[in-house]
């Protein structure tokens, strides 16, 4: 019968991702800040404990999927975080979207405990989460590949071993800067092609024929009325929240690792301030989509 994995971090992707694992057949010692948000898995058969400390004490592999860095770093090495308590040999698998040097910071914590730390972000949102249909960028020693994917590949679609630790997180952090510039290159141009008289439907029709297409024009349209079951269909609730991508994690880590990096992002950077302003105009609820609707409600009348 299979050991027991450690979960920390039941919000909305730690449960399902936890919820795939006890199907594929793996006990679950888990633990969240806020002990109801474990009270679903704990019915589902999962072992809820108080704290980190004690499912470290327990489990030989760990999986984290936390907000952001400060919640890992707490998670780790906090008074009851994970290395207070871990065991020789434990494998450690953060899946949450931190900073790459806080990835490389907990491995080298966790190796001076005799354990191993592999940073694994996931792209892909709760429904993904729940269809294990995750893709999962993982950066570690890549001897530990084998052993991590074997947990990884029951909640994911796609495992990819991206180099050492914080590979993940700087792959993770390139694919969304692109998605959020991508997205407001898409808001922009369909609006030009709207005040230009043209059919928005026609646009992106025409747009994925050509080179202009990406995920943002033939996938995820901002656009109302363009694409059925995207965010723009539902006056942009639900999706990927504006505050995710701009403070969040995201966009805040490509602006903080290119100024430790020295490089020029100029429409990275300038993306970030977009959907920043967004945030503070009453957008930070909305998927990051409703661009779209900003731009047109700054057009001057
Ligand atoms: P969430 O806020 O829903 O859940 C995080 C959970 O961690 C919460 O239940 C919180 O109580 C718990 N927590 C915080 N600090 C803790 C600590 N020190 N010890 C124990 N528990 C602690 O977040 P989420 O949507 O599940 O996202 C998790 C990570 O996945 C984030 O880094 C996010 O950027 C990334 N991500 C999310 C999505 C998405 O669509 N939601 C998609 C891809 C990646």
């Amino acid at each position: 019968s299979k050991t027991p994995v450690g979960f920390i971090g039941l919000g909305n992707m730690g449960i399902p991702m936890a919820q795939n694992l006890l199907k594929s057949g793996y006990p679950i010692i888990a633990t969240d800040a806020f002990p109801e948000s474990g009270k679903e898995l704990q019915d589902q058969g999962a072992q809820l404990l108080d704290s980190p400390a004690e499912v470290a004490e327990k489990a030989d592999r760990i999986i984290t999927m936390l907000p952001s860095s400060p919640n890992v770093l707490e998670a780790y090495t906090g008074p009851n975080g994970i290395l207070k308590k871990i065991k020789k040999g434990t494998l450690l698998i953060d899946s949450s979207t931190i900073d790459p040097s806080v990835a490389r910071e907990m491995a080298l914590a966790s190796e001076k405990m005799g354990a191993v730390f592999m940073d694994a972000p996931v792209s892909g949102g709760v429904g993904a989460a729940s269809l294990a249909r995750l893709t999962f960028m993982v950066g570690g020693p890549e001897e530990e590949f084998t052993a991590a994917k074997e947990l990884l590949g029951c909640m994911g679609a796609n495992v990819l071993y991206c180099g050492q630790v914080g590979a993940g997180q700087a792959v993770k952090i390139c694919n969304n800067m692109l998605l959020a510039i991508g997205m407001i290159g898409t808001a922009e141009t369909m609006n030009l092609g709207i005040r230009l008289g043209l059919d928005p439907k026609l646009l992106t029709q025409v747009l994925n024929m050509s080179s202009g297409r990406c995920w943002s024009s033939d996938s995820y349209n901002p656009v109302p009325g363009v694409m059925e079951a995207v965010p723009s269909a539902n006056n942009y609730l639900g999706g990927f929240g504006t505050t995710l991508m701009a403070k969040g994690l995201d966009l805040g880590l490509a602006q903080s690792t290119a100024t430790s990096t020295s490089t020029p992002i100029p429409l990275g950077s300038l993306a970030h301030q977009i959907y920043r302003t967004m945030c503070a105009r009453g957008y930070a609820n909305k998927d990051f989509s409703s661009i779209f609707q900003f731009l047109r409600e700054e057009e001057v009348q």
